[in-house]
């Protein structure tokens, strides 16, 4: 990949590559298995620098660039996607806001934090009626002196449980046409009126952590308005285009993952007295799949590379993460298929990975949203 990369990505590559096998692979059968967050690994992961990997190094972080970061996820989620998309949620979305709009003493007071571990952060965007359609946020603040009193309510929100503080969105003038007049708070958790549900059951993702959050008479200091007042939704919206990047990331690991399996699979089983690989039926849909994935794999480090170079991604971010997680679903799905019945037991990794794969064409904007962001850029290209 001398194209996209550099020595320092090939090293960085190796080392996360020798943490996710040795470190990562061994729990996640357990960490599926028993819906248990990785808070082990937490500690670890900020001594590698892997929470800090796209961040500048006068807040501790590794000062590297977004195709590091995605070689990050990549990697990671090519063993197991609870704790990729762990990282990526505390990168992305939870510390990624504040980095980019925080003042200097909210980026001081967060930032350093937040690259060591000491705790994670996350992005309470999603509310029960507004999903896709992010701008409806009902969550409102209303200004009482130095205060602003919040209430409402936000769902799936990841890493909710193991933060040290949450960005999460709130109306702040409702007589402004929308997406105007929301605002970003960054709140601490243990503040009064904020109240965290219990972990979600989730098909997939059992390791990661989504709670739904409720904000009830929740005062919080003006100081936890992120930056400026009413451009919350364009600053969350900016933080979800390299989210999406790092979504990508993730489902091309997680794809890469099921086909090794899947090779690994074909090569071993045996039936009709060959190996399976040796009917076309297997053999030439691996070779799509394998085709498939070096497809998303050009969109996503593409992605990662115009992001770096200071370009708008929105159209390339959002493709990357279209194809690439429409992919992994494939991908996965197939690789079950080759394991046969055995693809079906839970002893297998597959399993997991086809579980884990769903929820990445709905996460970070659906892949009909990813479709209408694209056509959007499309015609203003007109
Ligand atoms: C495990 C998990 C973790 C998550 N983590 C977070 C998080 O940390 N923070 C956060 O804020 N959110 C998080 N989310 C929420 C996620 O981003 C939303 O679920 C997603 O954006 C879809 O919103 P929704 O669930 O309300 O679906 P809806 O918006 O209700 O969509 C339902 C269906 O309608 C389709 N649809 C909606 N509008 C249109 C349209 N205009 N055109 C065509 N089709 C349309 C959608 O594509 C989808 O198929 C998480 C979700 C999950 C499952």
């Amino acid at each position: 990949m001398k194209l996209y990369f550099q020595e320092e990505h090939y090293m960085l590559q190796d080392m996360v590559r020798d943490f996710a096998i040795n470190e990562v692979a061994p729990l996640s059968e357990a960490l599926d298995k028993d819906e248990r967050f990785p808070i082990d690994l937490i500690p670890k992961l900020a001594e590698l620098g892997l929470l800090g990997i796209p961040f500048s190094e006068k807040y501790g972080g590794a000062g590297m660039d977004t195709m590091a970061y995605t070689l990050v996820i990549e990697e990671l989620a090519k063993v197991d996607s609870s704790v990729a998309i762990t990282v990526a949620a505390h990168i992305s979305l939870g510390t990624y806001p504040i980095y980019l709009f925080g003042t200097e003493q909210q980026k001081a007071q967060h930032l350093p934090k937040l690259i060591a571990g000491e705790y994670l952060a996350c992005f309470g965007l999603t509310e029960p009626e507004a999903g896709s359609d992010a701008g409806g946020t009902k969550t409102n603040a209303v200004q009482d002196g130095d205060e602003w009193i919040i209430n409402g309510s936000k769902n799936f929100i990841t890493n909710a449980g193991y933060s040290g503080v949450c960005n999460l969105t709130a109306v702040t003038d409702p007589d402004l046409k929308r997406p105007s007049g929301i605002s970003v708070f960054m709140v601490d958790p243990k503040t009064p009126g904020f109240i965290i549900g219990p972990p979600e059951k989730k098909m997939g993702w059992r390791g990661s952590d989504t709670r739904a959050l409720t904000f009830d008479n929740m005062r919080v200091h003006k100081s936890a308005l992120l930056g400026e007042l009413n451009v919350g939704f364009k600053q969350m919206m900016t933080a979800l285009v390299g989210g999406r990047i790092s979504v990508a990331a993730l489902s091309l690991g997680l794809a890469e993952g099921a086909l090794q399996a899947a090779l690994k699979y074909s090569d071993e089983r045996e039936a009709f007295g060959k190996k399976i690989h040796d009917f076309q039926g297997i053999g030439l849909q691996l070779a799509d799949i394998a085709t498939e994935i070096e497809a998303a794999r050009h969109l996503v480090y593409y992605a990662s590379y115009l992001k770096d170079q200071g370009e708008n991604v929105v159209k390339a971010a959002a493709m990357a993460k279209l194809k690439a997680s429409e992919v992994a679903v494939r991908a996965t799905n197939f690789a079950v298929q080759v394991h046969g019945g055995y693809g079906y037991i839970k002893e297998f990794q597959v399993e997991r990975f086809f579980r884990d794969a769903k929820v990445l064409t709905i996460g970070e904007g659906t892949s009909e949203v990813q479709k209408l962001v694209i056509l959007k850029q499309l015609l203003k290209g007109l």
